[in-house]
């Protein structure tokens, strides 16, 4: 008998305890066979985009190589929908003998109920089953001394996620074997889902590890200042890295470890915010695990799922089209169209715009994200929808509403990030790049659009909404 693993949101050799669980328990038993479930229909329930479906297949195309070298093959089995997964993953197990099984788990419900069902069904035909919590810096199982099981405030559970990490400290990588077993490799399947260009990002888990030693050596130190400049494009852009799991958030630290021997102390203010930025990622993995009703479209604050959002389609589309008369709006949402992906403080101005001046439901805008995301995330994604919308845990109150002009004169100072994704601005000078409808009438074959709404009257009106509920 032998010992898989179950791949998922993990597709890595490094810092996995799965793998490193696997590979110890039978280290003279090699090649470990291992599973990837490529769940089409569950993907469109999920509303994958194409971009991050075309560059999870490219980077399974080329892990399952790599894995072949360290003694790992790697079956990847097309099923529908997760409902399918007992029956493969014993398949699986049954066709390569295998006893026991090693997974991460994942915290959404439906991964949550997919898990369970698939360690009881195998319970049944003896095979064991081991999960671990490997796509996290620390497991969601913090607790606060007061009678609530989990951290609803993001401040507490940052410093409770901290003192965890000092206690615990930052696992040593492990070595792998070295065997290759290439040659016997099943074929790839043909991809289930549809696909569109992912090529501008590399796959692998070497080209993962190389950005983020480059942006530890040459970003990280000024990311405090230069995070919220999105014409400087210098953040980490890693997000689809540790949403497939390509990277784990371990061998980060790790990194940023070498900053600072007192690490999570002691930290340059760069490094810090960044790490900061994790802590983030985690919180709203921790708040899926504890709360099933974010899985289910609800809102964290549930009074607010009463709120009276306009039904207007054409307002919908264009903000999906990036044609709302706001030029910062729709430069982000622009970005989005052309690289599936966008900075974070435009995805912050673009959702609050649709919900706070359109007043068109937050989960429109969190779904059209999903659908074109290439680090689409399902807790992040509805954490960031939830915080700007105000209805999320600690979000941002109600009351404070983007002035989009504001915002755009803010961070983008001479309008280039407009500028490159608007083309119809291109030649707008700058003092009327935030607000150019008085140059768009020294302008009469520009189509640009005047704003689609007046921002202080649209204010009003959502204030007062929300003040009803
Ligand atoms: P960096 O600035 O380098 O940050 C490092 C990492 O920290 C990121 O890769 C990400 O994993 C994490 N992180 C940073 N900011 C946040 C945040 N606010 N919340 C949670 N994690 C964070 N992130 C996703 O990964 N997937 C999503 O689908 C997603 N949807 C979002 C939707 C909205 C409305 C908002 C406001 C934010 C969303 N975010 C999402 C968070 C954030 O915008 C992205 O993680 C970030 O822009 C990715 O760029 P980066 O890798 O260069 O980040």
């Amino acid at each position: 008998m032998a010992a898989g693993i179950w791949f998922k949101g993990d597709l890595r050799l490094t810092d996995n305890p799965a793998v490193t669980a696997a590979l110890g328990e039978r280290a003279d038993e090699l090649p470990v066979h291992a599973l990837y479930l490529a769940a089409a229909g569950q993907w469109q329930r999920h509303d994958w985009a194409p971009i991050k479906v075309d560059l999870l297949w490219r980077h399974l195309e080329c892990f399952r190589q790599n894995a072949a070298e360290r003694g790992v093959l790697l079956h990847i089995v097309v099923i529908d929908t997760w409902k399918e997964a007992p029956r493969a993953v014993l398949q699986f197990c049954q066709q390569y003998d295998i006893d026991a099984l090693h997974f991460n788990r994942e915290y959404p419900v439906d991964e949550q109920r997919r898990d369970r069902a698939v360690a009881a069904w195998l319970a049944e035909h003896d095979i064991s089953c081991q999960g671990y919590h490997g796509l996290l810096l620390v497991p969601p199982v913090l607790e606060p001394s007061t009678e609530n099981a989990y951290y609803q405030k993001f401040t507490p559970f940052n410093r409770a996620w901290r003192e965890h990490l000092t206690l615990s400290g930052i696992p040593a990588p492990e070595a792998m074997p070295k065997l290759d077993c290439r040659s016997q490799l099943p074929d790839m399947p043909e991809c289930p889902h549809e696909r569109r260009d992912s090529s501008a990002w590399q796959v692998g888990e070497d080209a993962a590890q190389q950005q983020l030693q480059t942006f530890i050596d040459e970003q990280v130190a000024c990311y405090h200042e230069d995070r919220d400049n999105p014409a400087l494009d210098n953040t980490s852009r890693l997000s689809p890295y540790w949403e497939l799991g390509i990277l784990s958030p371990v061998t980060a630290a790790r990194k940023l470890q070498q900053l600072s021997p007192d690490f999570p102390h002691g930290l340059n203010k760069g490094a810090d915010t960044w790490l900061t930025e994790l802590a983030w990622r985690e919180f709203y993995q921790h708040l899926m695990h504890h709360i099933p009703r974010l899985s289910y479209k609800k809102a964290f604050k549930q009074h607010t799922d009463d709120f009276p959002w306009r039904d207007s389609d054409e307002d919908f589309e264009r903000w999906c089209e990036g044609r709302t008369g706001y030029p910062i709006v729709d430069a982000g949402m622009r970005q989005l169209a052309a690289e599936g992906w966008m900075h974070n403080r435009l995805r912050m101005i673009v959702a609050n715009f649709l919900v706070k001046d359109l007043r068109l439901d937050w989960r429109r805008g969190e779904q059209f994200f999903m659908q074109h995301l290439i680090d689409g995330s399902f807790p992040a994604n509805n954490g960031g929808w939830q915080w700007s919308a105000s209805t999320g845990t600690d979000a941002v109150p109600y009351f404070r509403v983007f002035n989009p002009t504001r915002q755009s004169e803010k961070i983008d100072p001479d309008g280039s990030y407009i500028r490159k994704w608007v083309s119809e601005l291109k030649d707008c000078p700058t003092k009327c790049i935030h607000a150019p409808e008085s140059w768009l009438r020294t302008q009469p074959d520009n189509d640009y659009p005047a704003p689609m709404v007046d921002h202080s009257e649209a204010r009003e009106k959502f204030l007062a909404a929300f003040k009803q509920l």
